[in-house]
């Protein structure tokens, strides 16, 4: 039995397998991100090649959590919750290859204001999304903000630039199957933000006029 009938084996033990699975392992994600993909009878999973290293038993974690999202089911699974704990370590393995000035400037003050300093430098990068002024990927440890944000005030970028560093702190819980990441915790931490109302209101004025709904900080590509 391949390892993704394994995978599979261990969520639905009864299911039929109509599938042609298949994994590759890919220079192309960063950290250890991966994907799945399905096509006619093929599901096929995308790995980091870093991926290649890891335990089989974390492996299966991750396989298991992208078919629960591929078949859109509420699964936990042993594996599932190893893959969690991996997923909240592996920071501490990331290389840090990726920086800018502005974003390391903003990195820094709000480290030291809110974090004592003690919060580890993840990667940081611009992207040019309209739609999400930050992220924060646990698989390559990188906060990415919105190139929005270039010419706003520096509390607008470091309040954003704060929200993904709680992403970072707070990882995520797990509760019946579905990741939880704005947990109550992170919102009153995040309420902790000097002027955060006012800001928040801002930094709708930002945004594209139709996309002005609580989008705005959504985590996205957790893998
Ligand atoms: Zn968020």
């Amino acid at each position: 039995m391949g390892m993704v009938e394994e995978a599979f084996r261990g969520i639905w033990p009864d299911r039929e397998i109509k599938y042609d699975f298949s994994i590759k392992y890919s220079g192309k994600f960063k950290g250890y991100n991966a994907n799945v993909k399905m096509a006619g009878g093929k599901i096929m999973f995308s790995l980091s090649r870093n991926w290649k290293q890891i335990s089989k038993d974390i492996k299966i974690g991750l396989l298991q959590e992208l078919l629960a999202r591929l078949f859109n089911e509420k699964i936990t699974t042993p594996n599932i919750d190893l893959y969690h704990i991996f997923l909240k370590k592996v920071h501490i393995a990331v290389p840090k290859t990726k920086t800018e000035p502005m974003l390391e400037e903003s990195f820094g003050r709000v480290n030291e204001k809110f974090f004592a300093g003690i919060i580890e430098q993840p990667n940081l990068k611009w992207n040019n999304s309209s739609t999400k002024l930050g992220s924060y990927d646990y698989g390559s440890d990188t906060i990415t903000i919105s190139s929005m944000l270039k010419n706003a005030d520096s509390e607008m970028i470091d309040y954003v630039m704060y929200h993904e560093i709680l992403h970072k702190k707070h990882k995520f819980s797990s509760k019946n199957g579905r990741l939880h990441y704005h947990t109550r915790e992170f919102r009153s931490s995040e309420k902790s933000f000097p002027n955060s109302a006012v800001i928040e209101e801002k930094l709708k004025h930002l945004k594209p006029a139709r996309s002005q709904a609580k989008k705005k900080f959504r985590f996205f590509k957790f893998f």
